[in-house]
């Protein structure tokens, strides 16, 4: 099969690879729509543990595909039905995973990050993977691409469900990627009044309001522009979805009084100690958290979403390649062209 092989540091290549034999309780997915992610680019841009010339790996983590052959043993699944696959697996029995965060357990694993992933014709679902429910049947209207992108909406979620934002509420969303477009969606899915994105690139606010018109876009002052819209209030809600201290700043002074706060993009290594003025959150009384990844249970939530039409994904995707052109699409997604580009097959 071809398949898209990372070696190291800026190193990717597109090598004939043999095809995965699927093991007693495995299945073997032929992949249709694999995105690319942010965390794709950084791994490929700064390397990764564990990738080296002598162990390359197949990225590619947000996919669907389908099923193509399956193992000895496994009963839940038949050759030729269309899945999206959740990539995160757990050890299964640790108090995380049993409280069903299994990605948050400690030995946690996942196809594309330290498994080979989809980036590739053909990719293993480990038995973990498959009985632990990971393997979602798409209905016949959901498109592969949708499927795909249902991963990042699932990490989104999470997020979103720790924000807790109720009817009416103000919601400030930093950074204009597919991952802050996707927190303004969910935002205004549960009734906020107001969605406000922030961004420096005027050309993702310009994609933004494309994708709604109804988001409030800022350009600059920030805290000043959210204080005008919302007369004085401040944000009810402050995400910040992008990679930078600056956004952590900015969402702790334009939060409300009682506002809550998420951190939801995380900090450079070598940036990760963010001076923050705390009395912000002392004097205003925020509640400021974070997440990371997503759990099983809102992989499966946030693809009812998209199957049941609560939120529509399509617009999100703006560009598909194929994939020999795989290093084209790294380079569209490092620099912020369009949203999601998601690798077709
Ligand atoms: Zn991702
Ligand atoms: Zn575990």
């Amino acid at each position: 099969m071809l398949a898209a092989k990372m070696y190291g540091k800026n190193d990717i290549r597109l090598e004939e690879a043999p095809r995965p034999v699927p093991g007693e309780g495995e299945l073997l997915v032929r992949v249709k729509a694999a995105a690319i992610c942010g965390t794709d680019v950084r791994m490929l841009l700064n390397g990764a543990s564990g990738i080296s010339d002598q162990s390359p790996r197949i990225l590619g983590h947000e996919f669907s595909g389908v099923i193509e052959e399956t193992g000895a043993g496994v009963r839940n699944y038949r050759p030729g039905q269309r899945v999206a696959v959740a990539p995160n697996m757990g050890c299964g029995v640790c108090e995380q995973c049993v409280s069903g965060n299994g990605h948050l357990c400690k030995s946690y694993k996942a196809l594309g990050i330290n498994l080979d992933g989809a980036f590739a014709e053909y990719v293993a679902i480990p038995q973990e993977a498959v009985r632990g429910g990971n393997v979602c049947v798409l209905e016949d209207h959901v498109s592969f691409q949708e499927g795909a992108v249902n991963e990042p909406l699932s990490c989104v979620c999470n997020g979103f469900e720790r924000s807790d934002i109720r009817p009416g509420e103000s919601v400030l969303v930093i950074g204009a990627g597919p991952i802050g477009i996707m927190h303004a969606m969910m935002a205004k899915m549960a009734g906020a009044s107001l969605v406000m994105i922030s961004d420096l690139s005027k050309e993702r606010l310009a994609m933004c309001r494309q994708a709604d018109d109804s988001f409030c876009t800022v350009a600059d002052s920030v805290q000043e522009a959210v204080e005008e819209m919302t007369k004085g209030h401040g944000a009810d809600v402050c995400i910040t979805a992008c990679p930078s201290p600056q956004a952590q700043e900015t969402a702790l002074e334009a939060a409300a009084l009682g506002g809550r706060v998420i951190f939801f993009g995380g900090i450079p290594a070598d940036r990760q100690n963010v001076t923050l003025n705390t009395n912000l959150i002392h004097y205003k009384e925020l509640l400021v958290s974070g997440t990371t990844r997503a759990s099983l249970s809102q992989y499966r939530k946030t693809l009812h979403y998209i199957t049941t039409g609560v939120l529509d994904v399509k617009r999100l995707i703006t560009r598909t390649i194929s994939l020999q052109e795989i290093e084209k699409g790294f380079q569209y997604a490092a620099c912020g062209a369009g949203l999601k580009n998601v690798i077709c097959m």
